[in-house]
């Protein structure tokens, strides 16, 4: 049982500073178990005890899992000077637990984008040991064929004479603009693009629809997000 300060448990919660939060306690606004809380370097229990700020239970939570339906024009990372950022997109109420992607789409590509302060399930997630399935939707310039589901099989040679591991490639329409599907278990710089570009051909539009266990949610247009449920969490973990 991990026993915690109080200013600090209500402070990542979003209650405000560790001094409003010292200010709140003092008002007696802090109650513990049914006991108002005036010491707010008190320790309790944020698992077990009963916590409430001015009558309202507190839910307590260690970590908050969002799925983002990334738009274009934003770029992933959690700050920059310039560009707008994934993080720009997320409410202050989840700010406070200072998340960060999961990986890295480029700033043109939409979808699917896992965002955590749960830095193992990151990592794991990002393992290269772990080959975590991604799946892309794309569309193509150039007419893409059944040869080219045979190369992604088999593994292309990129521009840096990395060669893929296999994939699979689907084409749901052929033609001047082609529609495919696929699926990569490796996750290298600009890894779609480079794919097709080995085989004489350019993406135009790319689209994540599914990160391992994870299907973007469509109900979620570009820009917006939600909790992960309790069934994709077990899923992923
Ligand atoms: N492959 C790419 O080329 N770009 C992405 O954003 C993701 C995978």
């Amino acid at each position: 049982m991990k026993r915690e300060r109080i200013d600090k448990v209500l402070a990542n919660l979003g209650y405000g500073t560790r001094k409003e939060i010292k200010k709140m306690c003092r008002n007696g606004e802090v109650e513990v178990n049914g006991e108002i809380v005036k010491d707010s370097s008190e320790h309790i229990d944020p698992f077990n005890d009963a916590i409430t700020v001015n009558g309202e239970r507190v839910e307590y939570k260690e970590f908050i899992y969002l799925m983002l339906n990334k738009p274009q024009g934003v770029i992933t990372a959690t700050y920059d000077e310039v560009e707008r950022t994934v993080i720009d997109l997320i409410d202050d109420e989840y700010l406070v637990f200072s998340p960060s992607p999961v990986g890295r789409l480029d700033k043109d590509t939409e979808g699917l984008l896992l965002i955590t302060n749960d830095g193992e399930l990151n990592h794991l997630l990002l393992s290269p040991k772990r080959h975590v399935p991604k799946k892309y939707y794309a569309k193509v310039e150039g007419r893409v064929t059944l040869e080219d589901v045979e190369r992604f099989k088999e593994g292309v040679v990129l521009d840096d004479g990395y060669k893929t591991m296999p994939s699979e490639l689907e084409i749901l329409a052929s033609g001047e603009i082609s529609e495919i599907e696929l699926i990569i278990y490796e996750g290298k710089y600009h890894q779609v693009k480079r794919m097709f570009e080995a085989v004489g051909k350019r993406v135009i539009y790319l689209k994540r629809i599914e990160f391992g266990p994870l299907k973007l949610d469509e109900n979620l247009e570009a820009g917006e997000y939600r909790e992960l449920s309790e069934e994709e969490l077990l899923m992923l973990k």
